[in-house]
C-alpha cells in the first residue's frame, strides 16, 4: 500500500486521549547559522540563489577535495550551548555518518556522534503561568544536505514525481541540531509545551545572533517525538517522530494530531510503528514516511580529514561572559520596568510584539501608548491583512513618532489612524502624512467658526432643546462639526465654542 492510499483510522477526541494515556514528546531542532561561509568550505551560504552557483569541490564531495572547519561556527554552537546552560567538551569530534542519497554527495554527512561539543543543558518555558523545565541532552554541529525538488507529481514529494532536480547551494551550510530529553512532565499541555520550547529556543538563537531563525525558510525546523504510554505504565511508547515542521502552530499541531491518532491505533488493539512522518499544513494531519523498524546503520566514524576541536578553557570562559541578556531575563526585566502583569507580558509574547514594543518605547514612546497601538490598530490591521505584526509597513519608530504627535497635540485618535493609512501606504513618515494630508488638528480658527455656525444653522430643533435645558443634546451638534471638519477638530474646543454661541457662557 503507498503512503498516499494508506488509510487512516479514526481520531481520539483530544480530552479522551488524556483520560487513558500519558504523552512523552521530545524535539530535535536544527538550526541554519548565519555565517557567511559554509561549514568545512569557503562557499557562500545567500539563501535563494541561483541553483548550484554556491558550491565548489568540498560540499560537492569531489575526490580529493579537503574539508576545514568553519571557526565563526564552532563558536556560535558553543554560544548556543553556553546560553542553554550546557556543559562545553574540552575535546569533541567530527564523524561519518555513512548513507547514500543523492543530496549528500559525499556519500557521508560530517556530523557529530559520541562527542557532541555541548551536553547535558536546559531551557525553561512558560505556558499558562506554569513553569516547564525543558532538559537538553546535547547540542552539536553539522552540516546540511543539499535540496531534492521532485518535479510533476501533484504533493511535491518523490512520489508520482517525473524527475527530479538537486540543488547543491545549502550542502555544506553550518547546522546545529539541539535535542531535548524525552520531556514527560507536559501532560495534557504537551502540544502547547513543544510549541513554547520551540519558540523560546528561536528567540534565544535570535538573542544572540547566530542565525535569522526563520522557520518558513527552513533556517530553524524541528522534529517532533510522540509516544503515548497507558496511565501507570512503567515503560514508554514506541514513538514517531515527524520531520521537519516548520512552523510554531504546526509544531503544536503534530503533536496534538499524533496524540490523538496513536490512540486510535492503541485504542483498537494496534501497535505504533516507529517510523518517520511528514506534517501536512493544510490538512494539520501527519502520514508516514520512511519506516526505522530497522535501525539504519549509519557505520558511524571520526572524521580522518578534520581535526579534533578542543575549546580553550579561557576561550569558552570569554564567550560565557559575553553572552547577551537572554529572552526569559529580559521578559523579567521589561515586565517589572513596565509595570506588567506576567500575564500582560504573556499576552505581547504570545502577539509576537514584545520585540516591537521594545523597540517603540526605545525611539521615545511610553510603554503604554506603544503596547496600545501595537496591541490595538496595529493587531487588527496586520489580522485583517492576514500578516505577523513584523510585517506591517511601519516602524517602531514611526509609531513612536504618531503617539508624540498625539502628545503634543498635533493630531487625535482619529486622525493617527488616518496618519497611519498613509505610512502603511507608504506615503513616509507620519509627520509628513500629518503634512501632505493636511492631518492637523483644527485650531481655533475662522473656518472652525464657519462650521459651528454651519452646524448651529443646520439644527434649529437641537438648538432649541439645548437653550431649553438640555445640554446633552450639545452632542449632536459637536458630532455635526467632526463629521464637516473631517475629524481634525478638537471636540473640546467645538463645544466650547458651541456654549459660548447657544448659552452665552
Ligand atoms: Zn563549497
Amino acid at each position: 500500500m503507498s503512503a498516499s492510499t494508506q488509510t487512516e483510522p479514526d481520531l481520539v477526541d483530544y480530552d479522551e486521549v488524556l483520560t487513558r494515556y500519558e504523552p512523552l514528546i521530545g524535539l530535535e531542532t536544527h538550526v541554519e547559522l548565519g555565517t557567511a561561509s559554509k561549514m568545512f568550505c569557503g562557499c557562500a551560504t545567500t539563501f535563494g540563489a541561483e541553483p548550484n552557483t554556491q558550491t565548489c569541490p568540498v560540499c560537492l564531495g569531489l575526490p580529493g577535495s579537503l574539508p576545514v572547519a568553519n571557526e565563526a561556527a564552532i563558536e556560535s554552537t558553543v554560544r548556543i550551548g553556553l546560553a542553554l546552560g550546557c556543559r562545553i567538551a574540552s575535546w569533541s569530534r567530527f564523524a561519518r555518518k555513512n548513507y547514500f542519497y543523492p543530496d549528500i554527495p559525499k556519500g557521508f554527512q560530517t556530523t557529530q556522534y559520541d562527542e557532541p561539543l555541548c551536553t547535558a543543558g536546559h531551557l525553561d518555558v512558560e505556558v499558562d503561568g506554569e513553569t516547564y523545565r525543558v532538559e537538553i541532552e546535547r547540542v552539536h554541529l553539522e552540516e546540511d544536505t543539499g535540496k531534492n525538488l521532485h518535479v510533476g507529481g501533484a504533493t511535491g514529494r518523490i512520489h508520482g514525481a517525473d524527475h527530479s532536480l538537486i540543488d547543491y547551494n545549502r550542502a555544506g551550510i553550518p547546522l546545529v541540531e539541539i535535542v531535548t530529553r524525552p520531556i514527560s512532565c507536559a501532560g495534557a499541555k504537551a502540544p502547547e509545551v513543544a510549541r513554547a520550547y520551540v519558540a523560546e529556543l528561536r528567540d534565544m538563537v535570535q538573542s544572540l545572533g547566530v542565525s535569522d531563525v526563520k522557520m518558513e525558510q527552513g533556517s530553524l525546523r524541528s522534529d517532533v517525538n510522540v509516544s503515548l504510554a497507558p496511565i501507570g505504565s512503567l515503560e514508554w511508547g514506541t514513538r514517531t517522530e515527524t520531520k521537519n515542521v516548520n512552523s510554531l502552530r504546526s509544531v503544536e499541531r503534530a503533536v496534538r494530531f499524533e496524540m490523538r491518532r496513536q490512540a486510535a491505533v492503541l485504542d483498537r488493539g494496534g501497535r505504533i510503528v516507529q517510523e518517520t512522518r511528514h506534517f501536512h499544513e493544510d490538512t494539520g494531519t501527519t502520514s508516514p514516511g520512511r519506516s526505522k523498524e530497522e535501525a539504519t546503520d549509519y557505520r558511524y566514524f571520526p572524521e580522518p580529514d578534520l581535526v579534533p576541536v578542543a575549546p580553550d578553557e579561557e576561550w569558552v570562559a570569554k564567550l560565557a561572559a559575553s553572552l547577551p541578556e537572554l529572552p526569559a531575563a529580559r521578559r523579567a526585566r521589561l515586565t517589572e520596568e513596565w509595570g506588567l502583569s506576567p500575564t500582560e507580558m504573556a499576552w505581547l509574547v504570545n502577539a509576537g510584539a514584545l520585540g516591537l514594543v521594545a523597540d517603540t518605547v526605545a525611539a521615545g514612546a511610553s510603554p503604554s501608548d506603544a503596547r496600545k497601538w501595537w496591541l490595538g490598530e496595529l493587531a487588527r490591521r496586520a489580522n485583517d491583512a492576514g500578516v505577523e505584526l513584523a510585517e506591517l509597513a511601519v516602524t517602531p519608530r514611526q509609531v513612536a513618532e504618531l503617539a508624540a504627535l498625539i502628545g503634543a497635540g498635533t493630531i487625535n485618535d482619529q486622525l493617527a489612524r488616518q496618519a497611519l493609512d498613509g505610512v502603511l501606504a507608504g506615503e513616509g513618515d507620519p509627520a509628513a502624512v500629518v503634512e501632505s494630508r493636511g492631518l492637523a488638528v483644527m485650531g481655533e480658527s475662522d473656518e472652525l467658526g464657519a462650521a459651528v455656525d454651519e452646524a448651529i444653522a443646520g439644527a434649529p430643533d437641537v438648538v432649541a432643546k439645548v437653550q431649553g435645558g438640555k445640554v446633552q443634546a450639545l452632542g449632536a451638534l459637536v458630532g455635526a462639526v467632526m463629521k464637516t471638519t473631517r475629524g481634525k477638530a478638537d471636540a473640546a474646543t467645538v463645544r466650547r465654542l458651541l456654549e459660548e454661541r447657544l448659552l452665552g457662557s
